[in-house]
């Protein structure tokens, strides 16, 4: 059955109506090309035509108004800046202020005094009276039937659209007459009609029609839960197939011993008994190993879930079977700090730990290749260092990356020709998602995730303070020292306003040491713009103890473990994102005693960021947050979500549509296990589909 939608790859210019300026426009404006495009805008919003508030109805917990009005008046007013045009709009309960900053010539001309108008927005109280800021504005046309009693879409549009008639209305309105011209044989299923009928799913045409046109609510919602299912369900397959073409292609080395080393140090040398997650995680990744393919899996754990035993067994798993391994992580100081203490705790085993980053150089530099190449070295731990073409392995066999956020893919990629036959490679994040999403978004990798935390963490106290409240941040510092404990204090430092920061975090600095003066105080402080020698040294005095209280950067924010520390201070919190303030928190608590993270921010504070300093109040398990965090700032900003190969959503979600995400994944699941390559009829829908959309796909990655 070939797939062959001509109608719908016409060019825009043939649709009725439209013509060769304004399909420039639609080109150059949404990028739309073909009336496919075209059936694809999707409607941002559709507006009740039936349910309208009267201007006196209006109160401070009024989301968003619908009104009908007359414009009474209309002016300019201000200069430059403040230059904007407010309008008044009138019923009969009362009038209220439309205000526009931007475009103000343009909409001054297309509203006129006295005419009738359906004005859409959100009302602003300011001194007394409601506004209505930037609304979109509609004739009201008392005599248009078709409106009546229906759902009315509402398209994006740009100025210079309207300007040429192409507003929501004229969008529309083209909408309707390429319906008019095409039928369902234009719009063919793409889903197995075994999935439809048992999900209680409406035609594809259908769908699309109640999208564009819809008759009411209830068929809108039923059209749009179609359409972000065939979404989801259609990258899924395709995330699903890449996987299994991956693990065919790819062989991967053999580890079935266990002997001598993992054995002793699982019977004797472990310092602390695992918890059943990290047990179970532990068979996942070996049974990876014993499979004869390549594995690429992802460890997600909260900070502090114990992922670095973990991975030093399965790297014990690679010596035992005659393999060298590596790990790679972020930073200096943490590459540093798992340096020492894996060093420390597989003292008694006989291998040989070597240490690789920018610092190390010369004769010592040289030794390490020269042991790596001949096989001497068992484990090497290392920055982006190990990636360089100079680091030759012997066997390499296993490739650990801790805090994978800080990776990207194609640095993974280079990792693998680091031997004949591409090495296992278990990547390590901290920030965690939800599974469904993981599994979506690092199409590529297999996930693992320990979901619990060791015993006896006792959960660290958070509390939200001003600035103003400092010298009792001061007075709490204090007590915490005196019963021996240690204090991070960090600052921001983004890149753009670099200097500032770094103004902030000096004089930060300074007037802790003015509090916290010597002899009986001993201050430390790492920041990016220090040598390495000295920040290590200053890192190396708060480690021993010998100071009391850390002034940093986030250069410390990922895996640094100091067990005695026990307040975490977080200046300008509300410049930090949420996943960036939990694994600042996640540096405490990690001892015995109760630990404490005091989030200090100035007084004025957006709504968002008093959210955030509400949520890490709240709770301190990092999958709610990840969430959380997902719900504030969209999928869009995940990392690896470009490389995910997911086809584009249009509607779907993947934060707020998860539960259609899971269905999707596993009636995609269930379709490939019978028919991995969809040959029989039945998937010939979805086959035929996806070809199409690869062949367009082709076709754009050769234009850019
Ligand atoms: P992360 O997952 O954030 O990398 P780490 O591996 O650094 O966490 O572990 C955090 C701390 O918990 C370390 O001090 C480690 O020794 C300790 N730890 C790990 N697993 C256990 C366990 N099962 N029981 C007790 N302590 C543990
Ligand atoms: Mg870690």
């Amino acid at each position: 059955m070939a797939y062959t939608p001509t109608l719908l790859s016409s060019p825009i210019e043939y649709l009725k109506t439209v013509g060769p300026q304004r399909a420039d426009l639609l080109k150059k404006e949404l990028n739309i090309f073909t009336f496919g495009d075209l059936l694809h805008h999707f409607p941002f919003r559709y507006v009740d035509r039936t349910s309208f508030y009267k201007i006196g109805q209006i109160t401070q917990q009024t989301p968003h108004v619908q009104i009908v009005g007359q414009v009474m008046e209309k002016n300019i007013i201000g200069e430059r800046q403040s230059k904007r045009l407010i309008a008044y709009l009138k019923d009969d309960t009362g009038e209220i202020e439309l205000v526009w900053f931007r475009a103000l010539r343009w909409v001054e001309k297309s509203i006129e005094t006295g005419k009738k108008y359906i004005v859409f927005g959100k009302p602003n109280f300011y001194r007394g009276s409601y506004s209505l800021v930037h609304p979109e504005v509609t004739a009201f046309e008392q005599d248009r039937p078709d409106t009546e009693g229906r759902l009315q879409p509402i398209y994006s549009s740009t100025e210079k659209l309207k300007a040429a008639s192409l507003d929501s209305r004229g969008i529309e309105k083209l909408t309707n007459t390429l319906f008019d011209s095409i039928s369902e044989n234009d719009l063919p299923e793409n889903l197995p009609q075994s999935i439809s009928a048992r999900l209680h799913l409406p035609r594809r045409f259908a769908a699309f029609v109640q999208i564009h046109m819809p008759q009411d609510l209830a068929s809108l919602e039923k059209a749009r839960k179609r359409v972000k299912f065939e979404e989801l369900f259609l990258s899924q397959i395709r995330i699903l197939q890449r996987k299994t073409v991956r693990k065919k292609d790819s062989a991967g080395f053999l580890f079935p011993r266990l002997d001598p080393l993992f054995n002793e140090f699982y019977r004797e040398k472990l310092p602390f008994q695992l918890t059943a997650a990290q047990k179970k995680v532990i068979r996942e990744i070996r049974t990876d190993l014993i499979s004869g393919k390549q594995m690429n899996r992802l460890l997600q754990g909260d900070v502090g879930s114990g992922k670095t035993i973990v991975s030093l067994l399965i790297m014990l798993m690679a010596i035992d079977n005659g393999f060298q391994t590596a790990m790679m992580v972020p930073t200096e100081i943490l590459a540093q700090q798992h340096y020492r203490s894996l060093s420390e705790i597989t003292c008694s085993l006989n291998i040989k730990i070597s240490l690789l980053t920018a610092h190390v150089k010369g004769s010592e530099r040289n030794s390490v290749l020269t042991e790596l190449k001949s096989g001497a070295v068992h484990l090497i731990i290392g920055t982006h260092s190990l990636i360089q073409e100079q680091v030759i392995f012997n066997n390499l066999g296993l490739i650990v990356i801790d805090e994978q956020h800080r990776f990207g893919v194609e640095q993974r990629a280079q990792l693998w020709t680091k031997n004949t036959q591409p090495p296992h490679v278990l990547v390590m994040t901290a920030t965690p998602i939800p599974r469904t999403l993981a599994m979506t978004i690092y199409g590529d990798l297999d996930v693992s995730t320990i979901d619990e935390l060791p015993p006896g963490r006792k959960p660290v106290n958070t509390v939200h303070r001003y600035d103003s409240a400092r010298l009792r941040v001061f007075g709490f510092m204090k007590e915490q020292i005196n019963a021996g404990r240690q204090v991070y204090v960090v600052y921001p430092l983004i890149e753009e306003s670099e200097k500032q920061d770094y103004k902030f975090l000096i004089d930060g600095y300074e007037s802790i040491t003015r509090a916290f003066p010597l002899p009986e105080f001993a201050v430390s402080i790492v920041h990016g713009k220090m040598k390495t020698d000295a920040r290590d040294y200053e890192m190396q005095r708060f480690i021993k103890k010998e100071t009391q209280i850390m002034v940093s950067t986030t250069v410390i924010e990922v895996g640094v473990d100091v067990s005695n520390a026990s307040v975490m201070i977080i200046e300008s919190a509300e410049r930090f994102g949420l996943s960036q303030l939990h694994q600042l928190r996640g540096r405490v608590g990690r001892g015995a005693d109760q630990a404490y993270c005091i989030l200090m921010t100035g007084n004025k504070l957006s709504a968002e960021a008093r959210l955030r300093m509400k949520i890490m109040t709240a709770t301190n398990d990092g999958f709610r947050i990840a969430e959380e965090d997902l719900k504030v700032r969209g999928p869009g900003n995940l990392e690896g979500i470009q490389q995910s190969g997911m086809a584009p959503l249009l509607l779907a979600d993947l934060v707020h549509d998860q539960k259609i995400l899971q269905v999707a994944r596993s009636e995609a699941e269930k379709i490939l296990k019978k028919d991995p390559l969809l040959q029989s009829t039945e998937n010939a829908t979805i086959s035929s589909y996806l070809k199409s959309i690869s062949k367009k796909e082709r076709r754009w990655s050769s234009i850019s």
